[in-house]
């Protein structure tokens, strides 16, 4: 056993893994000074409604301007926030600025916010974001919260309950980036979700495969469980036209807008786009 730890040990300090892990401990470093620096932003995009062509969601993304970096993509941060617990805090500074931004939008836009498992592992996240509703006025039917498959895979009993404790007071909860990973049917059995994010995957290969099929099922299975779909990731006309003739509720990506800051966000959620529909 001592030689197997000795052996452990001499392999943590080869040097490619300690480089590793003091950028690490950098990242760290600066994402603690991070929040109380203000160098967090976000940045909103609008999601379209595909019968209507109106702007009835803006979803809230988080940007960390590095002093020395520039800008750090959530991919990258937000793993090393969830290791450290620091997503607690930056996830509470995330949902008390964006429901204060959101409490001036038109009322037909929805707030969506992500939430970390994580943060769905502390006991007062519901409090919390009763608070952040409260101050800042906005009705808790205009938040929706998006969760990944992540929170279903182990069956989280208190992830569950605190979903159900949103859930109770108005916030709606939309399952994002569905089919990647281990996405399994079994787990829309285990909350009543409001809504299923289609991810990007199927949208950006609608026209190519059989991708068009699995949309479709979703938005079958969704329709009759009562929750609507958001395709992710739309590019293209094309990709609108079709994922509207399939029954897609909404729509998200660069073709309507990239996520913007706030106040060019906001001069955007009047906008009504002619869809076919639309202009008939
Ligand atoms: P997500 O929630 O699935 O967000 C959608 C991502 O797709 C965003 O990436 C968005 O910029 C990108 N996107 C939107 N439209 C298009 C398009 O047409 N084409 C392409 N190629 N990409 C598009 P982003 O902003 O880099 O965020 C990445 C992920 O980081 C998010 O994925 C979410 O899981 C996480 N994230 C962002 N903000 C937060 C936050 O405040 N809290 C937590 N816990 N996670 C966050
Ligand atoms: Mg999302
Ligand atoms: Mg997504
Ligand atoms: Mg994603």
């Amino acid at each position: 056993a001592a030689k197997a730890e000795g052996r452990r040990t001499h392999r943590f300090f080869e040097p490619a893994m300690d480089a590793r892990a003091q950028a690490r401990l950098a990242m760290e470093q600066d994402l603690r000074q991070a929040l109380t620096a203000g160098s967090f932003d976000i940045h909103y995009q609008p999601l379209l409604d595909l019968s209507s062509g109106e702007v009835t969601g803006c979803e809230a993304l988080l940007r960390w301007r590095h002093p020395e970096r520039g800008m750090v993509s959530p991919a990258e941060f937000i793993p090393v926030a969830e290791d450290t617990g620091l997503i607690n805090e930056i996830g509470d500074w995330v949902m008390q600025t964006a429901c204060t931004e959101a409490a001036g939008w038109p009322s037909r836009v929805r707030l969506a916010v992500n939430v970390s498992p994580i943060q769905l592992k502390s006991p007062t996240l519901a409090l919390r974001i009763t608070g952040a509703l409260a101050a800042s006025g906005l009705p808790p039917d205009r938040l929706e919260i998006e969760i990944t498959e992540a929170v279903l895979i182990h069956d989280d009993e208190s992830a569950l309950a605190i979903l159900h404790q949103l859930r109770a007071i108005g916030v709606r909860i939309a399952l994002d980036d569905f089919g990647t990973g281990f996405s399994s049917l079994s787990y829309l059995k285990r909350f009543p979700f409001d809504k299923i994010k289609i991810d990007r995957c199927f949208v950006s290969d609608i026209e190519i495969d059989g991708s068009a099929a699995i949309v479709q099922a979703v938005v079958n299975i969704a329709a009759a469980r009562n929750m609507t779909t958001t395709a992710e990731g739309v590019e293209t006309v094309q990709q609108r036209e079709m994922l509207r003739q399939l029954g897609c509720t909404q729509m998200q990506g660069y073709l309507f807008s990239a996520p913007k800051p706030a106040a060019e966000a906001r001069r955007l959620l009047g906008a009504r786009v002619e869809t076919e529909t639309a202009v008939a």
